[in-house]
Order: structure tokens, then sequence, then C-alpha cells
């Protein structure tokens, strides 16, 4: 990354010298602009965030109360210090957004966390277009391919109503912001009752607040006869997997949801019966139809596999430099904990 770029890296974040703001800083900073609320991209400590509109709730539990946060619309522009700065819809979870940062002429959009495919609980990917790209790599190799969502829920559909046929209750592992949601979203609600954890529960009631419809659900901690849980769905953080909280639950088949969950030997691994492959990261093709209708001149890849997509992109005719931040996030298998998504 040039030294003298709009943007440009440094040990507390991705920093624009010229409006002095850095984008999902890991340390803290006079001004934080956050592209959405998982904890490897939201940290606490800082003096201002700017977040988008629809992300205020659920960076409000990450940032807590006395958190200084302004908000803003995505396609709205706002001036700092003399550079143009606006909110792209990054398909990623609710409220997720690419930041776009202009000045002079020359525009840089910084991607955060994204994913193409629809998703029901947040609003759709926006192709914007820039000179300089900043994109993540999570799942940025070619094996990595999703189905379509339909068939993912098809399988979650069938895996509950066999175990809810042997009398079992059915546990899907899910990270609390984002996947949980998608889940509810998408499984057949007509089956049976959903349950939540207590970090899931929390947020996806920030998830109504904002507007999102979701099915009804109920507190695990809230139930008193343990009955209830027979032949129902659960759905709770990952990092939940394997503790006491588990043993209400009497008979039950865990499922896991997770990008990660194609991996071989994956499900072994996390020891769960199940594993269903639903990824709110984007795939190899469209990591790759991202970068393309970029049109951007140089892309920094971070987040991920890099050194591959790098490796790929200048082999092609792109012209592509790795980015070392500290995303090691949501969907790493390493970075996950109950609060975080
Ligand atoms: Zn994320
Ligand atoms: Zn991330």
């Amino acid at each position: 990354m040039k030294k003298s770029g709009l943007i440009t890296l440094t040990d507390r974040g991705l920093y624009c010298k010229r409006g002095d703001f850095y984008i999902d800083p890991w340390k803290p900073v006079k001004k934080a602009i956050l592209t959405h609320a998982h904890a490897d991209h939201t940290y606490r400590g800082n003096e201002y965030y700017l977040v988008p509109f629809e992300g205020e709730r659920l960076s409000r539990i990450r940032l807590g109360d006395e958190a200084n946060i302004s908000t803003q619309k995505y396609g709205e522009i706002s001036d700092i210090n003399g550079v143009k700065v606006s909110f792209y819809p990054a398909g990623h979870v609710l409220g997720s957004a690419q930041v776009r940062v202009e000045f002079a002429g020359e525009v840089w959009v910084c991607s955060g966390d994204y994913k193409l495919m629809p998703d029901a609980t947040c609003a759709q990917f926006e192709p914007v277009k820039c000179h300089h790209f900043i994109t993540e790599a999570t799942f940025g190799l070619p094996i990595y391919r999703w189905q379509p969502t339909e068939f993912i829920f098809e399988d979650i559909n069938t895996w509950w109503r066999k175990n809810q046929e042997k009398g079992k209750a059915s546990v899907i592992f899910a990270y609390s912001l984002g996947k949980s949601q998608r889940v509810m979203n998408g499984i057949d609600r007509s089956i049976g009752k959903i349950f939540t954890h207590g970090a899931v529960e929390r947020l996806t009631q920030a998830y109504r607040e904002t507007g999102i419809a979701l099915p009804d659900t109920q507190y695990v901690g809230s139930v008193e006869n343990k009955k209830d849980f027979v032949g129902s769905l659960i759905v709770a953080p990952p990092g939940s997997h394997g503790s006491t909280w588990m043993k209400r639950f009497g008979s039950h088949s865990t499922g896991f949801a997770s990008g990660w969950m194609m991996v071989r030997g994956a499900r072994r691994q996390r020891a769960v019966d199940r594993g269903f492959v639903l990824s709110d990261h984007a795939d190899w093709p469209e990591l790759l139809r991202a970068i393309e209708s970029s049109e951007a001149e140089t892309v920094y890849v971070t987040h991920g596999f890099s050194e591959e997509v790098v490796r790929y992109l200048n082999e092609t005719g792109f012209n592509a430099t790795p980015l070392k931040t500290q995303y090691v996030g949501d969907e790493h298998s390493e970075g996950e904990e109950i609060e975080q998504g």
C-alpha cells in the first residue's frame, strides 16, 4: 500500500490521514468508521463512531450505552475534513456496509465483510466502482462454492423433522449475530417451536426493533417445563456446545451452520451430528465477481486467504496486494466468542 495513498494501513487499522479517521480500528482512536458489528470489526474504546444506520442497535449492544455513536444511511454522504464518506450495503449481516471514501477524484472502497447471495435479513450487496478496492478473502480459495440457500434450508428442515419424529430436540449452532437470524428466517417455522440462547435472543430482538421480521422465539432461560424442548429447534452460539447449559434439552441432535462446514473433518472436529454449509461471506466466485464489478485499478486483499487471492488476481491481469490487518473474525474457527456472531 502506497504511503501517500488516501487510505493507509497503520498499527491501529486502516487510516485516512486527510480525513483523520480510521475504518474498523483494532486499537482506540478518535474517530472510527465501522463496517459492521462483529467483534473483529467493532472494538470498544474509541472516542467517536460512525456506523450504518441499520446497524445502530447491534453496535450499541457491543459498544455499550455510553459510546458516542452517530449513524448514516446507505448512500448518504458526509464530509469529514473535506473527505466524502458514504456507506453501501455489504449483504453480510444486518447493518453491514462497504465504506466509500472520496477525495479529489480518488475513490477507495473498503468492503468490510460481504456476500452477494440474497439474504432476507439484510440489504443486498451493492457493487461500487472505485480506483482502489480493499476486499476481504475469508473464503478466498476456489474450493469454496456455496449451494443455493434453499438447498441448505431443505436439509436443515429435514434434519429438524426427523429429530422431531424421534422425540428429540434439534440444537443448531450458529454465530449469534447474523447467522442465527438468517437460520430463523430461512427454516420452516411451521415444524415446531424455536428457542434461543440468551446471546442470540438479545441480538434477535435488535433485529426485530430494526424492522426485520423474524419468527417468534422464546429465550431458553424462561422455560419452566423441560418437556417444551422435545421436538423443538434451539438456536445457540457455537461457544455453548459442550457446556452444562446443554443438559436441559434431554435427548437431542446437534448441527452447525457455517461456511467452514465445507472443510473436510470440520464436522467431526466440532463434534456435531450435522454440518450445514451456510456462510455470510462471499464464496470464491462471488469474491471474483465483486472485485471485477468494482473496476478497481488496485485491489488490496485482507482477512483470510489473502495471499492466495492476490496470487490468482495478479496472474489474471489484476493489480493486487495483500494487506495484513487484524480481522480474524466471525467465521474463523479461532476467532469466535459467544457474543460475536
Ligand atoms: Zn463479519
Ligand atoms: Zn470479519
